[in-house]
């Protein structure tokens, strides 16, 4: 059998994209806001729920330039549960992280801890809605406002992603989007910033094309975070497929629930509200009933040629950029470290064929 992964990019089919590459070979409009740019933040807005977008090359650098564009400084309160570019995109700053722990249920930053965590230098929290579950987003929201600071999201698993109704994007002073290959809605490389209001948009569209308000004014050192005419025209046509997308990624995420619900030493994420998820990622925690260790099951499951993986360990706090900051003692942080050291991903994507799927349940299932 071939190979399975934790995910395989979602690719439409290759003669739908030729059209988009002859409009961009006629009219030889790379790049710096050309029609398909202009058209992706449009429809992609609309398609979100969110009022203002502004398209970037890469998640990361949508996450640097947000923060340039808060003007934030001094102490940020993020998690160490994530992805390393969320804390990265701090130290570009020169930005000082300070991790706080999350919650047991959700994995996301536990907000009466963030309280805890604040002092005269925080400015900013950094907070991520993680494999798309929203963060608790009133009570951070009470916190930033009761103490005058700015919340962001990474909300990089979080595309489509609704709570009570309304997008998760919405949330706070500004959220990030990342359309790397490997996400739910993909450009290859891309991302985005979500922010509310004309003016901010305006800013983060200077920063991301170096500063330049026209020909001759440079208002900011801005750096190049722009999407390519390539990749927004791949943006325009995945939109296309992004409804089928995710309606396979539940169907997928349903049969693991189904199938894994009684499995003793397993435990499952709580789904979340009917359509409002993404299904981007399908975590499970190996407990101590489990007869493998998760490091035994991940081995097993490679032994058949499945490619789970354990998002999200090491915990950023332990990389050796991080590790000497006082929050970053484990000691300080045991949700996470204990869920580190119990999650496995399982391969979910929209190709990923049913009997791929029995198969690594099976697995899972007969030790
Ligand atoms: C993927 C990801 C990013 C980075 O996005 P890129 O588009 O790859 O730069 C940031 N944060 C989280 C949580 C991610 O998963």
């Amino acid at each position: 059998m071939t190979k399975t992964y934790v995910t395989q990019p979602f690719l439409p089919p290759l003669e739908e994209f030729m059209p988009y590459l002859e409009k961009i070979w006629q009219e030889k409009w790379l790049t710096n806001n050309g029609s398909f740019h202009r058209q992706l933040e449009s429809k992609l807005s609309d398609y979100l729920g969110v009022s203002h977008m502004s398209l970037f090359t890469n998640g990361t650098i949508a996450l640097i330039t947000a923060l340039q564009a808060l003007r934030i400084t001094g102490e940020v309160i993020t998690t160490p549960y994530t992805f390393v570019a969320t804390a990265h995109s701090l130290l570009w700053n020169k930005n000082n992280p300070v991790f706080v722990d999350i919650d047991p249920v959700t994995f996301n930053l536990d907000p009466d801890k963030v309280e805890a965590a604040i002092t005269p230098q925080t400015s900013a929290i950094l907070a991520v809605h993680i494999y798309g579950t929203p963060c608790d987003t009133e009570k951070l929201q009470q916190i930033a406002d009761i103490y005058g600071l700015k919340l962001i999201y990474d909300a990089a698993h979080a595309f489509g992603v609704s709570h009570n109704g309304e997008s998760v994007l919405n949330q706070g002073d500004l959220s990030i989007l990342s359309f790397h290959a490997t996400k739910v809605f993909n450009t290859f490389e891309g991302g985005a910033i979500i922010c509310k209001d004309e003016k901010l948009k305006q800013r983060i569209d200077y920063l991301k094309n170096f500063g330049f308000a026209d020909e001759v004014t440079v208002m900011a050192p801005g750096i190049n975070g722009k999407m390519s005419e390539f990749q927004a025209a791949l943006g325009l046509l995945q939109l296309d497929y992004i409804d089928q997308c995710i309606a396979s990624r539940k169907t997928i995420a349903n049969h693991y629930r189904e199938a894994l619900k009684e499995t003793i030493g397993i435990r499952l994420l709580p789904a979340g509200a009917e359509g409002e998820g993404n299904d981007s990622y399908f975590p499970i925690l190996i407990e101590k009933e489990y007869p493998l260790s998760r490091d035994e099951l991940y081995k097993k499951l490679r032994e058949h040629d499945i490619y789970a993986r354990r998002y999200f360990y090491p915990l950023v706090s332990d990389f050796p950029m991080y590790r000497g900051l006082s929050s970053a003692n484990a000691e300080k942080l045991p949700v996470a470290k204990q869920v580190s050291e119990q999650v496995l991903c399982l391969p979910i994507y929209p190709d990923l064929e049913e009997e791929h799927q029995d198969k690594i349940i099976r697995i899972i299932t007969e030790q």
